[in-house]
């Protein structure tokens, strides 16, 4: 009652110096506070172990973050006692009552959103725009699951015979383990956590390693917000170490996670074992991977066009699952295309993510760099190298990179790199644009520009993925504007921020009353 209808958070202005400013102030804010020790919170009770994990600035690795606790076994089986403690009398909550926790949320993160903002521009290298959209997004999440929950939460009557009351109804499944990725670090691990929150399950949150203290300021959200001890746990952990047992914990009940294709096979294939004393079929929630394609149509805006590849591709340094990793352009205007994207990648400049003058920062750690100059020599051997960027000597960066001469049977064509790496594959014309595009295992997101009504329905009806965009680049999923999430090898699960996404949260009831 008294709800507002459902509004995006909206984005900062930067062309206002005062903007501008609070985003310098608040990391020269948080810079003072980096390299404290943070303890698990199981329960609402600060938990220390002896295993540690240091989180560094992608940028100067010499400047530690934060050093994290990292839960074992032992810790996850207190935290699951913790849940289950918690759990009833948060399930005995009104929809409304449980709704009205993640509204206080949103408003805190609110509140301390250029102090959010600057623990991810430090900790894992987003530039302020970035960092911005990620906090705008996990309160869009909150705000938006509250309503959602509200209206799932109204019985609704089946039927219409006489003499018979029949209502279906939800409720919530049980303990929830949630598994998030490093590279929307608030966003990801908020929306998943607040929608099985707010449909009455208690969470077990495991943020990746690299943002683990991001981590922990979502946990400090929702304990800012009064939530109940035990329905939000913090469990940072080795995925090597008590990643399995998590999933294969006998209750717990949801499983969702947000991550690679590798990582997310495990779980569906762990979560697939009942164990002894396992009540339920675990339900999981896997959002995966993606191999992302923009086709450029001979008649495509190029002014448009190339300014949304560039974003698509090179933005938080290509590591978005949404990111755009091929770009697929038909013969007559190839040579226009290729002349102005590298044109346009030579005027990115790479540095430090706490600087706006630069476009491109670090990736999140040496493993990243690894792999992209791993994928950086697969690339060159199989294609032809169109430009790679200079990078600063010490930090963990990866050159920007565009390769041409690529097809469907390159591997560069076909695994997911998370990082700067634009493959460039030339087409004959748009029927073979569509089948390139569609030529991998994963349909997340997809992007065409074109001014012919005929290859957009085409496209309409055959580009498969997840997350369609005409004339406008594959990433900035908005929340209820773009419910969000693919199919295939890109994930099981409704879409995020979509009107489908809670139900997987809950349980459906009927309940048939003859009257
Ligand atoms: P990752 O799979 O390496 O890790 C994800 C999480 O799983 C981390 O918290 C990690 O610690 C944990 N983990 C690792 N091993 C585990 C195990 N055995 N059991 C349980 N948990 C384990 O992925 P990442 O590097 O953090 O994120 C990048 C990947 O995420 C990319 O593939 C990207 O496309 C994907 N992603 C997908 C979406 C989407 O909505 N589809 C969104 C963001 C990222």
């Amino acid at each position: 009652k008294g709800l507002t209808r459902f509004e995006n958070e909206p984005f900062a202005d930067f062309t206002q110096e005062a903007v501008r400013q609070a985003f310098v102030d608040a990391v020269a804010v948080v810079r003072t506070q980096l390299g404290k020790e943070y303890p698990l919170v199981i329960g609402g009770q600060e938990v220390r172990t002896a295993d540690t994990l240091q989180s560094v600035n992608p940028a100067n690795p010499s400047e530690v973050i934060g050093t994290i606790c990292q839960a074992s076994t032992k810790e996850i089986d207190l935290a699951i006692e913790a849940a289950k403690k918690a759990a009833p009398a948060w399930k005995a909550l009104s929809p409304e009552e449980r709704a009205g926790y993640l509204l206080k949320a949103a408003e805190i993160a609110r509140t301390e959103i250029f102090t959010l903002c600057a623990w991810q521009t430090l900790e894992v290298g987003k530039q302020y725009d970035q960092a911005q959209a990620d906090v705008a997004e996990a309160i869009d999440f909150m705000e938006y699951y509250a309503r959602e929950m509200i209206r799932f939460g109204k019985p609704q009557r089946m039927g219409r015979a006489p003499g018979e009351m029949s209502q279906l109804m939800y409720q919530p499944k049980g303990i929830a383990a949630v598994i998030a990725p490093w590279n929307f670090p608030l966003a990801i691990s908020c929306g998943m956590s607040s929608a099985a929150i707010v449909a009455g399950n208690p969470v077990l949150y495991k943020p990746a390693g690299p943002s683990s203290v991001v981590g922990f300021t979502l946990s400090e959200i929702f304990r800012k917000a009064g939530l109940p001890d035990g329905v939000f746990n913090y469990v940072p952990g080795r995925g090597s170490v008590m990643g399995d047992y998590l999933v294969e914990h006998p209750d717990v009940a949801l499983i969702a996670f947000t991550g690679s294709m590798e990582v997310g096979h495990r779980i569906i294939n762990k979560a697939s074992v009942v164990h002894p004393g396992q009540k339920q079929i675990k339900k999981v929630i896997a959002e995966l991977g993606g191999k992302n394609a923009i086709i450029i149509d001979d008649d495509a805006d190029l002014d448009e066009a190339i300014k949304e590849v560039l974003h698509s591709a090179f933005a938080f340094q290509g590591q978005k699952c949404s990111a755009c990793s091929r770009v697929i352009v038909v013969e007559p205007i190839y040579a226009k295309f290729i002349e102005r994207l590298v044109e346009g990648a030579k005027s990115l400049a790479i540095g430090p993510a706490e600087d706006p003058t630069y476009f491109m920062g670090p990736v999140v750690d040496d493993k990243a760099q690894q792999n992209v100059l791993k994928y950086l020599d697969i690339a060159t051997s199989e294609g032809k190298l169109l430009y790679s960027s200079p990078v600063p000597d010490s930090g963990y960066y990866a050159p920007l990179t565009i390769v041409e001469g690529i097809t469907p049977e390159h591997r560069i064509a076909q695994e997911e790199v998370f990082g700067p790496i634009l493959a460039v594959m030339k087409v004959k014309n748009f029927d073979q644009a569509i089948e390139w595009a569609n030529s991998t295992r994963y349909s997340l997101t997809g992007a065409v520009f074109s001014r012919s009504p005929k290859h957009l329905e085409k496209a309409r009806e055959q580009f498969n993925v997840g997350n369609l965009y005409l004339n406008r680049g594959s990433t900035g999923a908005l929340v209820e504007r773009h419910p969000f999430g693919g199919f295939n090898m890109s994930g099981i699960g409704s879409k995020a921020g979509g009107p489908d996404y809670l139900l997987q949260f809950m349980d459906p009831r009927l309940v048939c009353e003859n009257t």
